[in-house]
């Protein structure tokens, strides 16, 4: 008998096919001489639904064991629903139950739980609808992905979780060490002596892979990391994580218009990827959680994105009737409030913010012409904000010297970036979307913390 995953089953199963399946019970109904049950493996938002005859042998106490959240496997015949609601059900033909669930202990009960009460039981929640609907449509973004990339001959390259550059500036960063924190070693000055830590150096994990993708691009032309990063910022928003995910592509030969356009059909591509092949769970998702997941996601699908430059979109901030907390003028950093006005309240639509201040961002964003701005793009979503950050990269030796000065920083700790500058250089560009919010955005799903199987923020490292 073939052993079937349940979508496989409510997709293309006929009356009369002999099967087995495996799942967890979601919901059982007992009625007079047979009982049904909801089965769930995973594979799909809907279960299959199971009818146990009272003939069945042992029928009283295989019933009793099946509550909610027991694993069992069944096997069966299908047979034509009479009820609505599926196509096809299995009649059970013989029922083994592998682990019972106390339904007075066992917390996942049908009903609905709150998103703050399911954190708290992180190792059970991705057996609730809504979890089930989140991880599969994240595995479909990372699909779509890998996908998008692989078909443009873009080169998948793993960039370290650990290193040494604490000059990326991007955010706080959490230190590595293997040093005894209850006898650190000092030098004479009382300063720690990291001569005697594990790299003999500081080192950190991660905020971004974008330095060593620029070094992968510039001898393969065409790579993306995509990868786990780490932030120690103390922000407990529904937006940030400390462990998060992200895609940085790096582009040789590409400057920021060619940047623009990839992000734009990149994005595209994951949405239309994702309404294909997971139309169930979007659907849930525009019923229960927002009723406009589908709407943005044909939005997206099927129009073109607003692109102004931040100078532009400073005058419209300044022109627009609503009160922001904090004030518009030109050198700010966009704050989320007027990130979100741009992209929700006016174009309606993900909107480009390009060539920003150079005060406000990162030492490796190319200098324009007016050397006033940066050749850098954020791509702001409606509901999310920020949700790719990317620029063409300074590509010119005395003018990446230059800026690195001007932060503060040693361009000695930067000697091998800068030696893609030496030799062989060449205009290249890259961005980095947050994997997390993309998948967000994608559902509709308000807190960060529910879109991640295991999130890790300020004070929680649960599970
Ligand atoms: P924000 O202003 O929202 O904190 P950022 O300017 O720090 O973002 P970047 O340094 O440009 O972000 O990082 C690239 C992308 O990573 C962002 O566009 C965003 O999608 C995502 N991102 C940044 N910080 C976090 C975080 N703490 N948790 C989850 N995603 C994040
Ligand atoms: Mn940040």
């Amino acid at each position: 008998m073939v052993n079937l995953r349940i979508a496989e089953v409510l997709r293309n199963g006929q009356p009369d096919e002999s099967l087995v399946v495996q799942g967890w019970v979601r919901t059982k109904r007992e009625l007079k001489g047979f009982a049904f049950i909801e089965v769930n493996d995973g594979s799909s938002l809907a279960s299959l639904q199971v009818v146990i005859n009272e003939d069945l042998p042992e029928y009283d106490s295989v019933l009793k064991k099946l509550n909610t959240g027991a694993s069992v496997e069944v096997a069966g015949v299908l047979v034509t629903s009479q009820g609505k609601g599926q196509r096809v059900e299995l009649k059970a033909n013989k029922v083994t139950v592998y682990g019972e669930a106390d339904p007075d202990t066992y917390p996942l009960q049908k009903k609905r739980h709150s998103f703050e009460f399911l954190r708290t039981i992180g190792h059970l929640r991705s057996r609730t609808n809504s979890f089930g609907a989140v991880f599969r449509v994240r595995n479909a973004c990372s699909t779509a992905i890998h996908q998008f990339f692989q078909q443009r001959g873009f080169l998948w390259v793993h960039t370290p979780i650990i290193t040494a550059n604490d000059c990326e500036g991007a955010g706080e960063l959490f230190s590595v060490t293997s040093l005894d924190l209850k006898d650190v070693p000092r030098k004479e000055n009382k300063a720690v002596d990291y001569g005697k830590d594990f790299f003999s150096k500081p080192t950190y994990l991660t905020v971004s892979g974008q330095l060593e993708a620029e070094v992968m691009a510039t001898a393969f032309t065409n790579v993306y990391t995509f990868g786990p990063t780490f932030r120690a910022e103390n922000s407990n928003t529904s937006r940030h994580l400390a462990e998060f995910w992200m895609v940085e592509p790096e582009m040789a030969f590409c400057d920021l218009k060619g940047d623009m356009d990839l992000a734009e059909a990149f994005l595209k591509h994951i949405f239309k990827y994702v309404m294909e092949t997971c139309a169930e769970d979007m659907e849930f998702f525009n019923q229960r959680i927002d009723n406009t997941v589908i709407a943005t996601a044909e939005n997206i699908i099927n129009n073109e994105f607003e692109r102004v430059t931040y100078t532009e979109a400073i005058k419209l901030l300044e022109k627009a009737d609503v009160k922001f907390e904090y004030p518009v003028s030109w050198g700010l950093d966009l704050q989320s409030e007027h990130e979100r006005y741009l992209a929700e309240q006016l174009f309606k639509k993900p909107t480009i913010v390009t060539n920003y201040p150079v005060q406000i961002k990162a030492f490796y964003m190319r200098l324009d012409d007016d050397e006033k701005t940066v050749a850098a793009m954020d791509i702001l979503a409606p509901k999310i904000g920020e949700i790719i950050g990317g620029s063409q990269r300074e590509e010119r030796l005395e003018i990446l010297e230059r800026r690195i000065l001007a932060q503060g920083m040693k361009p000695e700790d930067l000697w091998w970036y800068l030696d893609l500058r030496r030799f062989g250089t060449v205009p290249h560009a890259g961005f980095g979307l947050g994997f997390e919010r993309l998948v967000q955005f994608m559902t509709g799903m308000g807190n960060i913390r529910d879109v991640i199987p295991f999130p890790r923020t300020p004070e929680s490292a649960e599970f």
